[in-house]
This record gives C-alpha cells, sequence and structure tokens, in this order.
C-alpha cells in the first residue's frame, strides 16, 4: 500500500504553486488482488445466518461452532492470525495483508481480531517448549483463550492482586476469582468456554509489590474451576470465573515465579493500544451511521441532514472518527515496521475510548431518543444498532482498564506522572515479511 501523489486528482494552490492533494490510499496490483481472492472467499464460505448479529445478544451456538471450524480453515490460508511468524503456525503476512483482511471481514461482519494479548506474551516471555506447546495451537485455530485479570475487588490495580498461586511439588494450586472476563461461547454451550485462561496469580504474598506475581496459564475445563455468566448493559460475553485449588502443570507458569508483573507488561502493552489498529473496529461505524440517517430522514421541508446544527454534529463526529482512525493506524504502522512504540499506542487508546463517548452523544442529540429503541421495536432505526451502540459504549469505558487508567499509564509514557516509573515498550512481534 503506498500514498499516491497522483497530479491528475484534487489540487490545492501554495503561494504560486499548485500542489496535489490526493491523500487517498492506493493498493498495489497484488494488493488489489488478495482483496477479490478474500472477497471471494467471504462470498463462497460466509452464508448471511452466519455473519455477526447486529446485537450481540442475539449470536447461537449454531455461529459458534461454526465459526470455531471456520476460524481454522482461515489459519490454514494464514488469514486468522495473518502477521504472526508462520513457524508458529501464524500467518506470516504483512500489515497490508492484514489491513485488508481487516477491512474486508469487518465488511462482512465476520468474527475475527486478527490478534490476541496472549500471543506478545508468549513471543516475548515463553520458553521455545511454551510456544510449542500454547502459541502454536492458539495461531492455527485449535485452541481459543480469554484473558483473566479483573478481580471482585477490583481492575484497576492490577499490582494488588489477591487471588493465590501455591507451589504442590511440581505443580500450582491456583485459588481466587474473577470478573467481567470477556469470551463468546455461553456456559450452555458446547464448548461451553475457552481452552486457556491467562493472566497473573499472588505467588509470593511477602514479596513487594511488582515482585510478587507469577503469570499462569489455565486449562479449561479444570477440576476446581468454575464459570459463570454475567448479564450486563452490554451483553452477556462477560463471565465470573472462580477457582478452588486449581492443579496447573510447572510448565502453566510464564517467566520466573515472581516475574508476573513484568510478563504482564508485555500483555497489557497490548491491551492499551501498543499493536495499533490495522482498520477501524466495527464499534466505531456508528458515527458513519448517523449520517447516514441525518440524509435520510425526512423532515420539515428537508431532511434531517438539512438543518445548520445537525450538519455541525455529525461533522464534528465524523472528523473525530477519522482522526481517531489515523491514530489506531499510526501505531498499527509502527508496530507492523517492527518500530518501538512508545507513547502513540497510549494516544490512540484514550483518544478511541473518549471519541466514542463523545460521538454516542452526538448520535443521541441527531437522532433523539429514537436511539435508545431495540431491535425489537419496530420503529427503532437501523435495526437497532444506535441502542447497541449507546449501551456498548457505556461499557467500554472501563473495558481493558478504565479511561482514567489510560490516562495514568500515558501520562507516564509522557514523562509527566506522578511516579518517575516508566514501563518499557514492548518490542515489536510482527513478523519481519519478506526477511
Ligand atoms: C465490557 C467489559 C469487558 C471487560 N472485559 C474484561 C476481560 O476480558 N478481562 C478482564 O480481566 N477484565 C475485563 N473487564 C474489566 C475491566 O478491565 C475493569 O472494569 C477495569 O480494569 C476497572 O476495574 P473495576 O471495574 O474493578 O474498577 P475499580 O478498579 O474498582 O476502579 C473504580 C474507578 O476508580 C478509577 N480508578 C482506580 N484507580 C485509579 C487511579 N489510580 N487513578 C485514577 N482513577 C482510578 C477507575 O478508573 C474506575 O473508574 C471488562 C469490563 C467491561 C466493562
Amino acid at each position: 500500500m503506498w500514498f499516491r501523489p497522483n497530479g491528475s486528482m484534487r489540487t490545492a494552490r501554495v503561494g504560486e504553486r499548485r500542489v496535489s492533494m490526493d491523500f487517498g490510499v492506493a493498493y498495489t496490483e497484488e494488493q488489489q488482488q488478495f482483496r477479490k481472492e478474500v472477497r471471494a472467499w467471504i462470498e463462497e464460505n460466509v452464508p448471511e445466518d452466519m455473519k455477526e448479529p447486529v446485537d450481540g445478544r442475539d449470536d447461537t451456538e449454531e455461529q459458534w461452532r461454526f465459526w470455531l471450524e471456520k476460524h481454522r480453515e482461515m489459519a490454514v490460508k494464514g488469514w486468522l492470525y495473518p502477521t504472526y511468524p508462520k513457524e508458529y503456525g501464524g500467518g506470516g503476512l504483512s500489515g497490508d495483508h492484514e489491513t485488508i483482511l481487516a477491512e474486508e471481514f469487518r465488511q462482512a461482519r465476520i468474527p475475527w481480531s486478527g490478534s490476541s494479548l496472549l500471543f506478545a506474551t508468549l513471543l516475548v516471555w515463553g520458553t521455545e517448549e511454551q510456544r510449542e506447546k500454547f502459541l502454536v495451537p492458539l495461531l492455527k485455530g485449535e485452541a481459543t483463550s480469554w484473558q483473566k485479570l479483573t478481580e471482585p475487588k477490583g481492575g484497576a490495580d492490577l499490582a494488588n492482586y489477591q487471588s493465590r498461586a501455591v507451589r504442590d511439588g511440581d505443580d500450582w494450586l491456583l485459588t481466587g476469582s474473577n470478573v467481567f472476563i470477556s469470551g463468546t461461547p455461553r456456559p450452555h454451550w458446547t464448548p461451553a468456554g475457552p481452552n486457556y485462561l491467562y493472566g497473573p496469580m499472588l505467588t509470593d504474598p511477602d514479596a513487594p509489590r511488582h515482585r510478587n506475581l507469577g503469570y499462569f496459564i489455565i486449562p479449561v475445563p479444570s477440576e476446581g474451576l468454575d464459570i459463570k455468566e454475567m448479564d450486563l448493559l452490554p451483553g452477556h460475553d462477560q463471565h465470573a470465573i472462580f477457582m478452588d485449588n486449581v492443579r496447573v502443570p510447572a510448565d502453566h507458569l510464564i517467566g520466573g515465579e515472581t516475574q508476573g508483573w513484568q510478563v504482564l507488561g508485555a500483555h497489557l502493552d497490548q491491551e492499551h493500544g501498543g499493536r495499533g489498529r490495522a482498520a477501524p473496529s466495527p464499534r466505531d461505524a456508528f458515527a458513519a451511521k448517523m449520517v447516514d440517517y441525518a440524509r435520510d430522514t425526512k423532515h420539515s421541508s428537508g431532511t434531517l441532514g438539512s438543518d445548520p446544527v445537525v450538519q455541525q454534529t455529525a461533522m464534528e463526529a465524523i472528523i473525530d472518527s477519522h482522526r481517531d482512525a489515523i491514530l489506531g493506524k499510526r501505531t498499527y504502522w509502527m508496530y507492523s515496521n517492527r518500530m518501538e512504540v512508545q507513547y502513540q499506542g497510549n494516544v490512540a487508546d484514550v483518544h478511541n475510548r473518549e471519541h466514542q463517548l463523545r460521538n454516542t452523544i452526538r448520535v443521541r442529540d441527531v437522532m433523539g431518543m429514537y436511539t435508545l429503541l431495540d431491535r425489537n421495536d419496530p420503529r427503532a432505526p437501523q435495526e437497532g444498532a444506535q441502542e447497541v451502540s449507546q449501551r456498548d459504549k457505556a461499557g467500554q469505558r472501563h473495558a481493558g482498564g478504565s479511561t482514567n487508567i489510560a490516562k495514568v499509564i500515558l501520562s507516564r509514557r509522557i514523562g509527566i506522572s506522578r511516579t518517575q516509573e516508566r514501563a518499557a515498550p514492548t518490542p515489536s512481534t510482527a513478523t519481519k515479511f519478506g526477511s
């Protein structure tokens, strides 16, 4: 992909000169061919009723099983986790390929992430044996995993972890609980959960903060492990986890037994924006949908969009979402070129959270109370998509750590925090494409 200085397109006068102003993204012949291949695959493989429903609460066990199977097929093509190393089952493809996949899959409402927070952790901290054991099946789509961080006492202060890991011979016994753990399958579906949970546990209660945690991968199902669904405002994707002396073998500890905080750094760096976004998330499309609504809805003598106040609000929303896409893309560009991402991912993370909230308010200002009608109400515009978005954005303020915590991290990264401690940026784990 490259930015074309195409003189035949828009131009602007700068002093006496007329310069090219076409900043459109152009794709190479090979990339356009790749896009065609992806579209043809979607056409052939993805029936309409297997696409992600507008409201996540309408997903079905049949869809879950369909996508478990399809993800394996996508992994064989290198499309499930495109930029991860081929030697571990990843696609070995470039960031440009991932961008095309993200654009096409999201357009077609295919459940797909292109990454997982556990991958960087295993690539940076896992032994070769652990990568073979955990990373390979995950990258091949043969296993799934959920991150397990937040405890009932609170999620913001992760260094103050209470769930315990106690050595028992060569094994560890894990006891504790978690809340808000996100993941797809519902407890009454088959399979009922992921293959692994991963996250920190307190291994040495007498050691100082940041030197007292271990980082574990926990097999599911396990004796003593219970997963319960939480029905929350955004839907039913969050879970409570209870562990009562769950036995895990020694090789399920990633890093040293008191290095969990440092291992967690690789995991959280990705969660807090360190990988960027190849293409905007469908979650961010709701502002564009609001513009569609303003354009298509009759109002007084014209359309809703002919009202100058609506125009102003819609324009601000669109500028905000474009700025957000560019910030996410900048980090992604750095990540996929194996540059060290310092504060840029955190800037994009804070902006993403805040712009979503600003835009949900703008959507309500333009579309009014119709935004709160759900899919069951015949008057709900856009199949209730805005109502889903209004609930979702309320939850997203806290998902992945809260916005306040994202700001604390950003201020640390730019050197203005109360403490001098600054987490080291995690090295990029993108494939060295072509080398
Ligand atoms: C939709 C959704 C999905 C989620 N998915 C997962 C998941 O998959 N896995 C997982 O482990 N967790 C998940 N979470 C939990 C999420 O990570 C936590 O909600 C978050 O870390 C905050 O923890 P808390 O809710 O316990 O708030 P608390 O830690 O109790 O904090 C309460 C409030 O105090 C503020 N606060 C706390 N400390 C500070 C500080 N030092 N400076 C400034 N403000 C502070 C917080 O911002 C928050 O507003 C999810 C949450 C949601 C809503």
